[in-house]
């Protein structure tokens, strides 16, 4: 693909109301300077707060902003899978709305995208959680990668750069937004990883505990890895139109 493809940053909200301005405006001062076409997709992931109407205002002063809201809360794949059925441009950005992720690495990232890859993964190199959120995510990428024989330094770090047309082929599942990388790479996705900046949640609260992480995260585990013994592709040797 040529550089500097237009962008789409998709990011799921769920109760998020005072992160959505600052994070808004980080996106704009790392996005604007590029010489590159933006938007942000903004998912409601049927929040309970106000983050619907902070939504609406954001759309109305900037013209960079889309948002879709859900009926109710479907989760954080569902929302990013909205985001990237809605998306405009070729390449998608993904991130948290808790300005865990800094939209500052985003250029970089673009930049790693553009050397010829199909993906590019942050890799929290210095995590900002708790001290259970960190041993949590650490047991989680040793079994995940054990399992689906892959060496994903950090699969849950958000902030990734993916090429469209490759998310829309992808299998879609509850807790599918976790094992992106395996599931991109069976669409032949060549994969890079470059550590990224990561900071404590600004405001609000985390949706995630370690056990309901872990209990439905097996399971998964065990549905991806059937995935990639029971994947198939195949090459076209002549077509008549
Ligand atoms: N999120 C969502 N729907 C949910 C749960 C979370 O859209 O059902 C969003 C949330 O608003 C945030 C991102 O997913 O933008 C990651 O959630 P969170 O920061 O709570 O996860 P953590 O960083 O604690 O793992
Ligand atoms: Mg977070």
């Amino acid at each position: 693909m040529p550089n500097t493809l237009p962008a789409s940053i998709v990011i799921p909200v769920y109760n998020e109301e005072m992160n959505l301005p600052r994070l808004f405006d980080e996106i704009a001062q790392a996005m604007r300077p590029l010489s590159r076409a933006w938007e942000v997709v903004f998912v409601d992931d049927g929040s309970s707060d106000h983050s619907l109407e902070v939504l609406m205002r954001l759309a109305k002063d900037n013209a960079e902003v889309r948002y879709l809201a859900f009926t109710r809360n479907r989760g954080q794949s569902a929302a990013f899978c909205a985001g990237f059925d809605n998306a405009t441009h070729p390449v998608v950005v993904t991130l948290d709305a808790d300005l865990q992720n800094d939209p500052a690495d985003i250029p970089a990232m673009l930049a790693l995208f553009d050397q010829g890859f199909d993906m590019a993964i942050g890799w929290r190199k210095k995590r900002q959680d708790t001290w259970s959120k960190r041993i949590g995510s650490k047991i989680g990428n040793a079994i995940r990668n054990s399992l689906t024989r892959e060496s994903v330094r950090d699969t849950g770090c958000s902030l990734k750069v993916m090429r469209r047309d490759m998310l829309l082929r992808i299998p879609r599942f509850k807790g599918m937004h976790r094992y992106l990388p395996t599931l991109m790479k069976l669409q032949g996705a060549r994969v890079a990883e470059a550590p990224v900046n990561h900071r404590e949640r600004f405001t609000g609260v985390s949706k995630y505990s370690n056990w309901q992480r872990a209990l439905v995260g097996i399971r998964d585990l065990f549905g991806v890895r059937w995935l990639q013994d029971r994947h198939f592709s195949y090459e076209i040797r002549e077509k008549n139109r």
